[in-house]
């Protein structure tokens, strides 16, 4: 049933929910994971320009000792030791500085008299190199810094340790190497002249723009997930709060609409009420006098849905009147190409609603209606059920003054279930009484519903109003009709109520 069933679209609607929900969620996350990984790389930017900025200070040292000592080159050793010793003393960060002539070094400020051949090519740009331990500490790095000028050299060492130091302090949790060409060294002061491991998150890569060095900086894979847990718990609360928000607003906004007056509405555009006919015939003959038109509602979903599933929707919703029109239209379509090979107009019943009585413009519907078939092929019979009866008001008096101007005829439908008075039934010039099934159902069973019903004949022949027997489905109920002078019959025993199509093929054969 389309408009009250739990199935799929429950289904839908929970995912909708679900979904609604954690859309800002998953957004937030996202805004939040780049946001961490712009802190990150920020801080490793940082960090990688504080680490430059230290180092360039150590060697600004190395580099004062060796432009004072550079002039001294080509000195005998003995004369100049003294003097490379004070660069020792008084410079932080210098531990030997050395002296050379046309790249050897000749004077040491650790040995003294001292020969040893140096490649130029082996430092970075000629003027840095890091080693992995000399002589006198093999296992500890050193950087190495040079000046030449034409055969003269002077070099001053700078211990490892105060390098991987400045590594570990200024890193903390950042993974910080310094690279000098193709060798580098980590905080722990390890010296490594492998390929430079990749920093799986926010690396950075400083160059230093005066000594020919370079910084690495970066995080262990992790990080980012590791810096949100740590930083973002309350954004992560709210962002929780909001996805419920979401969510309800989401669910909210499908109950709103998939209400089943949206649900009519949009079933309405699509052309989804469709009209049935169900014959009526003549109680003597049996012959078909007309039909009685019946909604129904071709769902995409649910199939052939009757009417008790949506009409009182439709009347909640004030779109029965739209959808009424939207089936006079359809009927006129259907039925005006093929002309009743009878005698007499062809009755057309369609049901119409308190509701759609309240202004005239039932009667322009009528008008339309009848305009499609050729004058006197037809007869418009509107059934008015009994259980909701039209206020006689000024407005309605008028509206059936104006339809029955029109040739269009009234008929009280389910008669005997509600409480329409003689008067009523004159006010508005009723012409025919529909007898409800429930009373045609007991016949041969129940004594009192069988004297209602013959009281109605009764009183029908005696107003000289036309009767209708609904829901007739035994013969019995046909014989015992059709003795007491009922002139229509309707139900199943006649003809089930039929697609267009189906009944325009059993009339021609009628
Ligand atoms: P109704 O106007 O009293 O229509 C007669 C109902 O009795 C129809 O049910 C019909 O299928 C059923 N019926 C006919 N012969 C027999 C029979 O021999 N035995 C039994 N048990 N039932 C029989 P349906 O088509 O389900 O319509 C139900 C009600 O929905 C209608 O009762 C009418 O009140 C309303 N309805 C149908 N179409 C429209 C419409 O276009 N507009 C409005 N406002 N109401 C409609
Ligand atoms: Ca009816
Ligand atoms: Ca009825």
């Amino acid at each position: 049933m389309p408009l009250n069933v739990k199935t799929r679209r429950t289904r839908t609607r929970i995912a909708v929910t679900v979904l609604s929900g954690l859309l800002p969620v998953l957004l937030g996350f996202t805004i939040l994971y780049m946001q961490a990984e712009r802190a990150l790389k920020h801080n490793t930017e940082q960090t990688a320009e504080e680490a430059i900025r230290q180092f360039e200070l150590m060697l600004d040292n190395n580099a004062q000792a060796a432009r004072e000592l550079l002039p001294l080159a080509g000195k005998s050793c003995i004369d100049v030791n003294l003097a490379l010793r004070e660069q020792v003393t008084r410079r932080p960060f210098v531990r030997s500085t050395n002296l050379l002539w046309d790249d050897t070094i000749y004077c040491s400020s650790l040995f003294g008299d001292y020969q040893e051949k140096v490649t130029a090519g082996d430092y970075s740009k000629g003027e840095i190199l890091l080693m992995k331990g000399n002589l006198i500490t093999p296992d500890s790095a050193l950087l190495v810094y040079r000046l030449n000028a034409g055969k003269q050299g002077a070099m001053s060492t700078l211990d490892g340790y105060h390098l991987s130091n400045v590594l570990r302090m200024i890193g903390g949790k950042t993974l910080l190497l310094l690279q000098v060409g193709p060798d580098w060294l980590t905080a722990d002061g390890t010296f490594h002249n492998d390929a430079l491991p990749t920093l799986p998150v926010a690396q950075t890569k400083l160059t230093s723009s005066r000594y020919a060095f370079t910084v690495e900086a970066g995080f262990p894979e992790g990080e980012t997930w590791r810096y949100m847990r740590s930083e973002y718990p309350p954004l992560f609360s709210l962002l929780i709060f909001f996805g419920v928000i979401s969510g309800f607003i989401g669910h909210f906004l499908q109950k709103r609409s998939s209400s089943p007056s949206h649900e009519l509405q949009r079933a309405l555009e699509a052309c989804e009420f469709i009209p049935y006919f169900q014959p009526v015939v003549h109680g003597d003959s049996k012959q078909w006098s007309g039909a009685e038109v019946l909604m129904r509602w071709n769902h995409p979903k649910e199939g052939l849905v009757r009417p008790d599933m949506f009409i009182p929707f439709a009347e909640h919703s004030g779109l029965i009147v739209p959808m009424t029109r939207s089936l006079m239209r359809q009927t006129a379509a259907l039925l005006a190409p093929h002309p009743a090979p009878f005698d007499g107009p062809f009755h057309v019943g369609i049901n119409v609603t308190a509701s759609h009585c309240r202004d005239l413009e039932l009667v322009a519907d009528c008008r339309e209606f009848l305009a499609a078939f050729a004058p006197g092929a037809i007869s418009l019979v509107l059934e008015l059920t009994e259980r909701e009866l039209i206020e006689p008001t000024a407005i309605t008096l008028q509206l059936f003054e104006q339809l029955h101007e029109l040739g269009v005829m009234i008929a009280i439908d389910d008669f005997g279930t509600g409480h329409s008075s003689l008067g009523y039934l004159r006010q508005f010039n009723v012409d025919f009484l529909k007898i409800d099934q429930s009373f045609v159902a007991m016949i041969g069973v129940d004594a009192l519903s069988r004297h209602i019903l013959d009281t109605i004949i009764e009183l029908s022949a005696k107003l000289d109003l036309g009767i209708v027997a609904e829901g007739v489905e035994t013969e019995e109920q046909s014989d015992y009709l059709t003795a007491h002078g009922v002139n229509f019959l309707q139900g199943y025993l006649f003809g089930r109520p039929m697609p267009a199509a189906e009944f325009i093929n059993a009339l021609s054969h009628h």
